[in-house]
C-alpha cells in the first residue's frame, strides 16, 4: 500500500473537482483509468473493474468497506461517490471525475451533477426600468449601503458586477445592462439573472420601458421584485403605480398576486435594507444552487481589450468553482487565467458559483453573452477553442456567401446551390402575388425557385437583412429603394434588381437559370429632385416646386416619380425650369419647377428620379 496519510492530507477539493474533458476520437469517457497515480473516472464503475484499475484484489475492496465502514458490497455492484472516494485514497489514489464535453458545443452540455453536490448559491439580480427612474441612484444606494471593511476606502474597478453581503449572506448585482443588451445575451442562450428589479417612479408611473422591462422577464422566466421610487417626492403617487402594474399582471401580494411590492426613495436610503432583506427571501424560495465541485462554467458579462494586460473578461462564475490557475475557454478564445481579481481589485484565487470577477489571459476578446468553460489543461482547453474558431470562421463564411443575379448559374453548376430564394417587394399585393407565382414555376429538376417573401410596399433595411440572412435576392417591382437602404445591400452584399414589367423580371430570372446573360436594358439613374411645393396653373395644371437632391435632372430624360418607396408614375417632363427660364439640365443643390407629362397628382414630398436607359451587354 502506498503512503496513505501523505494521500489523504491533499485537500480533498481538488481530488473531488469534476474536470470537462473534452470527447475526441482518442478518449474513451466510459473507461475508467488511472492516470499518474489518479483514478479517473466519468461513470461509476463496479467494484471489480474498480479493483481492476487499481491493480488490487476485488475482495480487498469489499474486506475494506465491510470491516472499516460496515457495509456489504458485492463484487458486481458499483459504490456510492462518496464511498469511491474513499476507497480511492485508501489504496493510495486520488481520483476524478470528468464530464465529457461535446467538443465544440459546450452550451448544449447537460451537467448531471449529483444533488448532494450542491450548494446554496448566491442570487444573481438586475435593475430594470424606464430611464430616470432611478436605477443609477439604487445601484449606488445599494453599493454604499452596509460597507464591510474589505469595501471601505478600498479601490474598486468597473467591472460590470458586484457582491454585497447582507446578514452574512451574498448578493451579486449585475450593473444595470440596458434592456438590449439583456436581450442580447439571452438570444446567445446566457441567462445570467435570477431576480429583476423593477424600478418605477413614483411621480411618473408605467412608462414604455417599464413594459418592455415587464416583457423581457416574462421572456425570460425571471421574477420580478418591484421598487416604487421617488416616494420622497410631493408628485408621489404609490397606489396609481400599483394601480398600472395591475393592469399588466404584475399583482402586489397583498392583492392576491405573487410579485414583492416595495417602496423605496433611492437617493435617500430609504427602503434599501428592506429590498436586501426581500432578495435573500425571494432567492431562497427559489432554491439557487450550483455544484462547487466542478471546474468552473458561466457567462462574460463583460469584455474588452486593455492596452497594458490584453483581453481582460469578467466572468459570472454560475456552476463550479474557477481556479486562478485554470484554462478556460471563451467563445474561441482560450487562454491560462493569469489573474483573477474581484471588483474591490482584490485578487482572488478561488471564485465560487454567482462569484463575478475579472480574468486577464485569454488570446483573444470575448463577447458579453458568451459563455466560458474551464478545463484542468492547456491542451484541452486550446483543442476545444481551435475547434470551436473553425466552427465560426465556417459560420462567417456561410454568412457572407451572399448570391447575385449574375453568378446564380455557376453555383447552380458546381451544386453548390440547390435552391434560390428571392424576396419580391411590388407596388400592390396583386403584383407580389403574381410575380411570385411566376417565379416559383421557374423550379426545375435542378433549382428550386423559393419566394421567401411576397409584400407590397418600398423595399426596406429589414428586406436586406432578410436576403442577407437567407442569400436571398432581392426584386423590386415599381419600388425603389432608398440610399440607406442601398448603402446596407451593399454592405451586406445584397443584390437588388428593380424592374417594371413583370415578363422582363421573369425573363431575367430565368436566363440566369439558364446560364444566359443576354444583353439587357440597363438604366443609368441621373438624379434626384425633391418636391417642396405645389403650384396649380389652370393651363398647364400641378407644377412642382423641387430641389434637386442628387446629380441632375435633364428635359428630355425619362422620369418615375416615388412617393413612400413606391413608383406611382413612370414617364417623361412636360417641362423643365430655372425661375422662368425653359432649362435643359438642373444640378444637385439647384431649386427647380417642372410638370410632368400626363400626370397631375404631384404631392409634396414626393421624389422624382431621372433616368436613361442603355444596352449593356456582357
Ligand atoms: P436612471 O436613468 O434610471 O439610472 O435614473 P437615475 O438614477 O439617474 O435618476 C434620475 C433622477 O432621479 C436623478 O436626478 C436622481 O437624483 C433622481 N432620483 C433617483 N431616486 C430618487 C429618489 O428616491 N427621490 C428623489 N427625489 N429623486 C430621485
Amino acid at each position: 500500500m502506498k503512503d496513505k496519510n501523505k494521500t489523504q492530507n491533499k485537500k480533498n477539493y481538488e481530488h473531488n473537482r469534476i474536470a470537462n474533458v473534452p470527447l475526441n476520437g482518442k478518449h474513451k469517457p466510459e473507461r475508467a483509468k488511472v492516470n499518474n497515480g489518479v483514478f479517473v473516472y466519468s461513470k461509476i464503475p463496479t467494484v471489480a473493474s474498480l479493483a481492476k484499475s487499481l491493480d488490487i484484489e476485488p475482495s480487498a475492496i469489499i474486506k475494506y468497506l465491510f470491516l472499516n465502514k460496515k457495509k456489504i458490497v458485492t463484487i458486481n455492484q458499483t459504490l456510492d461517490e462518496d464511498t469511491l472516494g474513499e476507497v480511492c485514497l485508501e489504496f493510495g489514489y486520488d481520483f476524478r471525475k470528468e464530464e465529457i464535453v461535446a467538443e465544440e458545443d459546450f452550451e448544449n452540455l447537460n451537467l448531471n451533477d449529483n444533488p448532494d453536490d450542491l450548494t446554496e448559491r448566491a442570487p444573481v439580480v438586475t435593475i430594470m426600468g424606464h430611464v430616470d427612474h432611478g436605477k443609477t441612484t439604487l445601484i449606488d444606494a445599494i453599493r454604499s449601503s452596509h460597507l464591510v471593511e474589505s469595501e471601505v476606502g478600498g479601490i474598486s474597478q468597473a467591472i460590470g458586477a458586484y457582491q454585497k453581503e447582507y446578514h452574512g449572506k451574498k448578493i451579486t448585482f449585475i450593473d444595470t445592462p440596458g434592456h438590449e443588451a439583456f436581450a442580447e445575451m439571452r438570444s446567445r442562450g446566457a441567462k445570467v439573472t435570477d431576480i429583476i428589479i423593477l424600478v418605477v417612479a413614483a411621480d411618473d408611473g408605467v412608462m414604455p420601458q417599464t413594459k418592455e422591462a415587464i416583457d423581457h422577464a416574462r421572456a425570460a422566466n425571471v421574477p420580478i421584485i418591484v421598487a416604487i421610487n421617488k416616494i420622497d417626492k410631493p408628485g408621489a403617487n404609490i397606489e396609481k403605480v400599483k394601480n398600472e402594474l395591475i393592469q399588466l399582471d404584475v399583482v402586489p401580494e397583498e392583492f392576491g398576486g405573487d410579485t414583492i411590492f416595495l417602496n423605496i426613495a433611492a437617493k435617500k436610503g430609504v427602503g434599501i435594507d428592506e429590498l436586501l432583506e426581500n432578495i435573500l427571501v425571494l432567492s431562497e424560495m427559489l432554491e439557487l444552487k450550483a455544484n462547487p465541485k466542478r471546474y468552473a462554467m458561466g457567462t462574460v458579462l463583460e469584455a474588452k481589450l486593455d492596452k497594458g494586460e490584453g483581453p481582460k473578461a469578467t466572468l459570472l462564475v454560475q456552476n463550479g468553482t474557477l481556479n486562478a490557475s485554470d484554462y478556460v475557454v471563451v467563445g474561441a478564445a482560450y487562454g491560462k487565467v493569469r489573474r483573477m481579481t474581484n471588483e474591490h481589485k482584490k485578487i482572488l484565487k478561488v471564485a465560487s458559483p454567482s462569484t463575478p470577477v475579472s480574468i486577464i489571459g485569454l488570446n483573444e476578446v470575448p463577447k458579453a453573452g458568451d459563455l466560458f468553460m474551464a478545463f484542468p489543461t492547456e491542451k484541452q482547453a486550446k483543442d476545444i477553442a481551435n475547434k470551436r474558431h473553425a466552427l465560426k470562421v465556417d459560420e462567417e463564411r456561410n454568412k457572407n456567401q451572399s448570391v447575385s443575379l449574375d453568378d446564380l448559374y455557376d453555383k447552380i453548376h458546381e451544386g453548390e446551390m440547390k435552391e434560390v430564394n428571392i424576396i419580391v417587394k411590388a407596388d400592390t399585393n396583386g403584383s407580389a402575388e403574381a410575380i411570385k407565382q411566376s417565379l416559383e414555376k421557374l423550379t426545375n429538376d435542378e433549382i428550386k425557385v423559393q419566394v421567401i417573401r411576397a409584400a407590397a410596399g418600398a423595399i426596406t433595411e429589414s428586406d436586406v437583412l432578410l436576403a442577407s440572412a437567407s442569400h436571398a435576392l432581392i426584386y423590386g417591382f415599381n419600388v425603389r429603394p432608398d440610399n440607406l437602404v442601398k448603402t446596407k445591400a451593399q454592405e451586406e452584399k445584397v443584390d437588388i434588381r428593380l424592374h417594371n414589367l413583370i415578363y422582363a423580371l421573369i425573363e431575367e430570372v430565368e436566363d440566369a437559370l439558364k446560364g444566359m446573360k443576354k444583353a439587357r436594358i440597363v438604366e443609368e439613374v441621373t438624379g434626384r429632385a425633391e418636391i417642396r411645393q405645389i403650384f396649380k396653373a389652370s393651363k398647364v395644371g400641378s407644377i412642382a416646386g423641387a430641389y434637386v437632391t442628387e446629380g441632375s435632372i435633364i428635359r428630355d430624360s425619362k422620369i418615375r416619380l416615388i412617393r413612400d418607396g413606391i413608383v406611382i408614375y413612370t414617364g417623361k417632363l412636360g417641362s423643365l425650369k430655372r425661375f422662368k427660364d425653359d432649362a435643359r439640365e438642373v444640378k444637385a443643390g439647384f431649386e427647380c419647377g417642372f410638370t410632368i407629362d400626363g400626370y397631375n397628382d404631384i404631392k409634396e414630398n414626393d421624389i422624382v428620379e431621372g433616368y436613361v436607359e442603355k444596352e449593356e451587354r456582357e
